[in-house]
């Protein structure tokens, strides 16, 4: 099936959006060019990539041409691409930043992978850039655009469990590679924490649309296993919510593979086993009445994301998860570190209102508000 737009509607309002992807890692390869094929307003239009010969290969058999491939040095070459409306940064972590900025300076709207950047300073100025720059920024933050991510919230946030209590998120998997970008500080900006744990963090927030006021840490960096020579192996996390309601994180680099939610009410509980993961998530809803497992549609998460941005840059809009959602998550993340580091708890700054870092919600599929 083509990438490229289908060129006979060449009305600038109705042509989908051009995006360049950049970095030809897994991400790209398996997941974000065939969820490019599944989108109704976006498309592949270019890829860079460190490796020209790799990237012509992959791109004949993707439909684009031998020109529609660029290297690092030769990034700036985008800005001539008017179809290029969009860059998709898919590097490793310290890389974001730089991307972003250069991106942003050619008037191309951004759409970055989490974790937005190395700490909350790095992320803030990547937001700063791109609003100096007048171009949109969201964060790739895939489960908040979910039917069952937001049939979970909306069960949380209709009154459907009755008052929210606690909650507990799980995600861990085993990295055994010591060679990995992920496993060296410099380039993932810490371990699972930032790679895995931050679906635990974002969703919790996300799924009661309010912000932490404290947070308590610990973690584990074990001695003599080579991986974890600079990040941690596993880290716990708590988190203190407005009203009382306390969260718990787990994440690890040194577990069999783990995706869970739940959220526990007085009359009511949402538990989601997997969460996280690309395909096959699964929901179930249980009160007074029994259990129910809503049937919901099993869509391609990347593609509903390039889908809204695409939506947003066409309309003018603010994305759902923009720059400012990635921040906040770096925000605690930088104060779940310190707490692990001193041993107390880490009194964020109060945030009031809701879904305070969020811009305008998406279109999902199966849900009728939207
Ligand atoms: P990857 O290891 O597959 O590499 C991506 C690109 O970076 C490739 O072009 C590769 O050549 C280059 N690269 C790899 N190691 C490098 C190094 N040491 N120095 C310089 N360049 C290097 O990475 P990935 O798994 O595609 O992850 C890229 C980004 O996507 C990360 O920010 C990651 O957190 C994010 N990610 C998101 C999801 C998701 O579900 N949203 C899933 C996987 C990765």
């Amino acid at each position: 099936m083509p990438l490229k737009p289908d060129i006979e509607r060449p009305e600038p309002e109705r042509r989908r959006v051009g995006y360049a992807l950049v970095g030809l890692g897994k991400l790209t390869a398996e997941e974000l060019v065939p969820a490019a094929r599944t989108s109704d307003h976006a498309y592949v239009a270019a890829l860079v990539t460190s490796e020209p010969d790799k990237g012509v290969a992959f791109a004949r058999v993707h439909d684009l041409t031998e020109g529609d491939v660029y290297t690092y040095e030769d990034f700036e070459r985008l800005a001539e691409r008017e179809d290029v409306e969009a860059v998709y940064i898919v590097l490793p972590n310290a890389q974001h930043r730089e991307y972003v900025e250069r991106a942003a300076r050619m008037g191309k709207h951004v759409l970055c992978e989490k974790p937005l950047g190395m700490n909350a300073q790095d992320a803030q100025a990547m937001v700063d850039a791109c609003r100096e720059a007048g171009v949109l920024l969201m964060t790739a933050y895939r489960c908040q655009y979910t039917p069952q991510h937001w049939a979970a919230r909306d069960a949380v946030q209709g009154g459907r469990l009755g008052a929210v209590k606690l909650l507990d998120a799980i995600h861990g998997q085993v990295e055994d590679d010591p060679e990995a970008w992920r496993l060296k500080r410099d380039l993932a900006g810490g371990g699972p924490l930032p790679d895995v744990g931050i679906y635990c963090l974002n969703t919790l927030r996300f799924v009661l649309g309010t912000e932490p006021e404290w947070v308590f840490a610990a973690l584990h960096q074990p001695q003599g296993d080579e991986r974890f020579r600079e990040v941690e192996e596993s880290l716990s996390f708590m988190l203190g919510f407005p009203g009382g309601i306390i969260a718990n994180g787990l994440t690890s680099y040194g577990t069999h593979k783990t995706a869970t939610l739940r959220v526990l009410g007085e009359e009511g509980t949402v538990l989601m086993d997997p969460a996280y993961t690309y395909q096959g998530l699964s929901l179930t809803i249980s009160d007074g009445a029994g259990d129910f497992q809503p049937s919901l549609p099993d869509e391609d998460q990347f593609g509903l994301e390039l889908d809204h941005f695409a939506r947003c840059i066409r309309e003018g809009q603010q994305p759902w998860t923009p720059g400012e959602e990635g921040v906040q998550d770096h925000r605690i993340m930088d104060a779940m570190y310190q707490s692990a580091r001193t041993g107390q708890v880490v009194r964020l700054e109060r945030v009031e209102g809701k879904d305070a870092f969020r811009g305008t919600p998406p279109q999902v599929p199966g849900r009728e508000e939207g």
